[in-house]
């Protein structure tokens, strides 16, 4: 069977964790320096403006926190991810749930304008960069979970509102070996707040903080992880061509200025069962990228939402998949669908 979604996993990962190994240190240390720095030059953020973390939902509940979003109102799209209502419910916020844009799949930013929030939390999501006001009355927290890499007019999404997130999962964009996330920021006092509640040990208050910190190990597969994220857009831009030149109707946002990166290549038909069944007998794994009881609200109060989750089917879209594979699997989409 062709898997869904996989890691892409090489020899450069595979020694770096054998020097980590090696080195006899393996918890929160020098690789996790030299991440943090290599994430801010990413980004094109002076040193010290990165932290990581242990996963994407702990750098998304680090981001609340640092918001301060205790009792605060706090909107996120349904069509995402558990892991904001999670951040959001323990965090003690509000929740405001929010459908998506008409015609698109993210979160509708201009309809947040009326929802007197204090906090949004905008994903990219499948890699399609959201799109935000010039003035919003919110702060945001922009979540790259699926989006790392993606750019509007020429930059680098993830720093256009007060702090971004990213998640480092084994099948996200790129991994740090299974389980990791960071927080970005422009302000530099958020950040060393975010920090100082990681570093939980060998303190001399009681103020509270927690272990949410990234291992060495971990750090050392993400730093060979970053440096191939290139090479791994690029292969991902070019399966994508192919789903499109076969015909497929796939989301995207042709927008002056926005570059997605193609996390999720997700086409739009009639009857997924029925594609995903005939992809499955030509061995071929295919899902309903969000179904309509995973939308994070009741489904009848967010139509966009509920249409695209009984309307789409994400195809296999990881970098290892190589273009014969890809074209073969475009052809029997498009005779499915
Ligand atoms: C995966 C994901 C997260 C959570 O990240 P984890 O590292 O799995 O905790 C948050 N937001 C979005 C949009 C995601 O896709």
């Amino acid at each position: 069977m062709i898997a869904h979604n996989r890691p892409t996993l090489g020899s450069e990962e595979h020694a770096a964790t054998t020097r980590v190994l090696a080195s006899g240190w393996v918890a929160q240390g020098s690789e996790v320096e030299a991440f943090e720095r290599e994430l801010c030059d990413f980004f094109n953020l002076p040193g010290g403006h990165a932290v990581v973390v242990s996963s994407g939902s702990a750098a998304l509940y680090l981001a609340l926190w640092a918001l301060d979003g205790k009792n605060k109102k706090i909107g996120f799209p349904v069509y995402s991810c558990a892991a904001l209502r999670n951040a959001v419910g323990l965090i003690g916020g509000q929740s405001v749930y929010l459908d998506c844009k008409g015609g698109g799949v993210n979160v509708d930013t201009e309809a947040a304008l009326a929802c007197s929030l204090d906090v949004l939390i905008a994903p990219s999501i499948f890699g399609i960069p959201v799109a935000l006001p010039v003035a919003p009355n919110y702060k945001i927290i922009e979540d790259l979970a699926q989006s790392i890499g993606a750019k509007v007019r020429g930059e680098r999404i993830g720093l256009r509102g007060e702090v971004g997130i990213c998640s480092f999962y084994a099948t996200k964009m790129m991994t740090t070996g299974g389980q990791g996330g960071a927080v970005i920021s422009r302000d530099k006092a958020l950040i060393d707040a975010v920090r100082d509640f990681r570093e939980f040990d060998c303190r001399d208050d009681d103020k509270l903080r927690f272990n949410f910190q990234m291992t060495d190990l971990q750090a050392a597969v993400g730093r060979v992880q970053l440096n191939r994220l290139p090479e791994f857009i690029e292969n991902r831009e070019k399966w994508f061509a192919i789903y499109q030149s076969a015909g497929l109707d796939l989301l995207d946002d042709n927008s002056d200025g926005v570059e997605p990166v193609r996390y999720r290549m997700v086409m739009r038909c009639d009857e997924p069962s029925r594609v995903i069944s005939v992809l499955a007998s030509a061995g071929i794994k295919a899902i309903v990228p969000i179904e309509t009881g995973e939308l994070l609200d009741h489904p009848a109060r967010h139509p966009v939402a509920a249409v695209l989750s009984k309307t789409t089917v994400s195809l296999p879209a990881y970098p290892g998949l190589g273009e014969d594979v890809v074209s073969r699997i475009a052809r029997i989409a498009k005779g499915a669908s």
